[in-house]
């Protein structure tokens, strides 16, 4: 069964209970990494500039404390294959409906593949109200 790595487990555990929650079963189905939790503003600032984000600090949801967001990819990762991207969003959004049933969790998400302006297939976060 994948496990997380230390990198993975470690920026997992910046995000909100409710992405660990769902994470930690996702991972029993399908290899994933995490790629970036929580945003500090000096990283946020640097994902500006690079274009990697559109939002200001502290605009974007893995500004938040917890992290509203999470980025995660397939393992390995594989850019030009966007299929696996969105076969782990399909699988984690299945995970999320399934907890939220259950009362284990309280979120909703959305997937950055589907963003219109800035297409983002890593990101998944939590849908605000
Ligand atoms: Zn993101």
């Amino acid at each position: 069964m994948p496990a997380f790595s230390k990198k993975s487990e470690a920026l997992l555990l910046t995000c909100h209970p409710d992405i660990v929650a769902v994470c930690r079963e996702l991972i029993k189905q399908m290899d994933v990494s995490v790629l970036c939790g929580r945003r500090t503003r000096a990283e946020q600032d640097a994902a500006y500039k690079a274009g990697s984000s559109r939002a200001r600090y502290p605009q974007s949801a893995h500004n938040r404390v917890p992290s509203h967001a999470v980025d995660l990819a397939p393992y390995p990762i594989d850019w030009s294959n966007q299929e696996r991207f969105k076969e782990m969003w399909l699988r984690f959004d299945a995970i999320a409906r399934v907890l939220k049933t259950r009362g284990e969790i309280v979120s909703e998400f959305i997937w950055g593949g589907d963003f219109k302006t800035l297409k983002d297939c890593p990101h998944i976060e939590i849908k605000e109200k």
